[in-house]
């Protein structure tokens, strides 16, 4: 990082010493007024992969030709669609083949999991959850609770910055479940926070939360596709993550839930029951009981959304060509170098554009988060008219996700001059 500038030069050296920087062609980038915009919310809608449309079109193709014998005669045969991300989305997670399947989508994924993982008694009912999480699982929670008329005041323990702070220690997070001790049924956090991009320490967490005897799942639509997962090795007990933040999959693509290998054939996990999470030698058979297949398969109610999923695999070869670990390299190379743009911009001027990310690169993603002080939506809409996409947040936070897979080190830099000249 020492020999880095704050020029263009620069910029365009990094990237043409980027080895991912023909990954770009791959997707389309959106025009706005006809020019091409410097799109940073990839931690919101991922572009859409150029093959997207061909892999959906074979589909439409398939079932055109074949109407309902689609399901066996099709190229990849409907009937066991969602068993081609098995071998990709085992890696970016980092679990067992058994541990994982893509069906629903996010929300209703929580929902099932919470249903298996949530089991309050009189004595263990509370879940920990970070404050300020994202509405979807807040509402989650609360109903959850309320399903087992429970009132969410006493069962939900959210944990929050100390005063003054903007990022939950996580030194902070394990002294709370020791202290809830044997109360804690379930600690369920986003592992990279929405807002903040704070990254939690998913292996310690799951640690103490086993230690105190409670189940330990994360919501990853921040963290899939984006930071490193070792979900096996850190033995989470359950994980759901949409595909169309980082995986780049389509609005409302199809989601994916991972469940530890311990669960899957544990018959005691109670888990709600659809044609598509039984067996499948005797499936069509139609019987009246119930029998869950031995893996992550096991929470899937429905036939596979083929449509949607024809999107996720167009994306997902893209994942599976690269990898996650360049990926990840990049990432931090991005971040750290609009980090280095924006910290060069406060030095240079009176500004306080505050990065409430954390600075250590193993506690963050791509997305840095930044607080600029002193100024409104007045600055969010000076970039938009430079047709650089980022998030606001009221009143004053601007979330940028450099994505390694279509951004670039020219594209930060050019954000950095629109701010440093809006700012000085
Ligand atoms: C994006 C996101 C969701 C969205 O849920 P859907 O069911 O896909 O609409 C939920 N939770 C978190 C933490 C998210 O970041």
């Amino acid at each position: 990082m020492t020999n880095w500038e704050f020029s263009l030069d620069c910029a365009r050296k990094l990237d043409e010493n980027d080895e991912l920087r023909s990954y770009r062609s791959h997707f389309f980038i959106p025009n706005f007024s006809g020019r091409e915009s410097i799109y940073f919310t990839g931690n919101s809608l991922g572009l859409q992969p150029k093959k997207v449309q061909s892999y959906i079109q074979k589909e439409l193709d398939d079932w055109s030709k074949f109407g309902v014998e689609g399901h066996e005669k099709a190229q990849i045969p409907w009937i066991n669609y969602h068993e081609i991300f098995t071998h990709d989305i085992q890696k970016i997670v980092g679990a067992k083949k058994k541990e994982v399947v893509v069906t629903h989508s996010l929300t209703t994924n929580l929902h099932l999991l919470l249903v298996s993982f949530y089991r309050p008694t009189k004595k263990r009912f509370k879940i920990l959850c970070e404050k300020k999480a994202f509405p979807s699982d807040q509402y989650a929670l609360h109903s959850q609770i309320e399903l087992h008329n429970l009132n969410p005041k006493d069962c939900l323990d959210e944990i929050e910055p100390r005063n003054g702070e903007e990022i939950i220690r996580n030194e902070d997070i394990l002294s709370r479940i020791q202290e809830i001790g044997e109360e804690l049924a379930l600690i369920m956090i986003g592992g990279v926070n929405y807002y903040s991009g704070q990254v939690f320490d998913m292996k310690n967490i799951t640690k103490k939360g086993h230690e105190v005897g409670a189940f330990v799942g994360f919501d990853l639509a921040h963290g899939v596709g984006n930071i490193l997962l070792h979900l096996n090795d850190w033995e989470v007990d359950f994980a759901a993550w949409c595909s169309y933040k980082y995986l780049n999959s389509g609005p409302g693509g199809v989601s994916g839930m991972y469940v530890n290998e311990r669960h899957v054939d544990n018959p005691k996990i109670f888990r709600l029951a659809g044609w598509w999470g039984h067996n499948k030698k005797d499936r069509f058979q139609m019987p009246d009981q119930f029998n869950p297949i031995p893996t992550a398969e096991s929470w899937q109610l429905s036939n596979a959304p083929v449509l949607s999923m024809a999107a996720h695999k167009a994306s997902l070869d893209l994942f599976t060509e690269v990898g996650m670990k360049k990926l990840r390299k990049k990432s931090i190379l991005l971040t750290n170098f609009m980090e280095f743009i924006i910290e060069n911009i406060n030095e240079n001027s009176s500004s306080r554009l505050e990065i409430i990310t954390p600075k250590n690169i193993n506690h963050r993603g791509c997305q840095l988060s930044i607080i600029a002080h002193g100024f409104g939506k007045d600055l969010f809409e000076e970039l938009s008219k430079n047709h650089i996409v980022v998030d606001w947040r009221e009143p004053n936070v601007i979330r940028a996700a450099p994505v390694p897979f279509y951004n670039n080190f020219e594209e930060i830099f050019r954000f950095g001059e629109i701010l440093k000249n809006y700012i000085k």
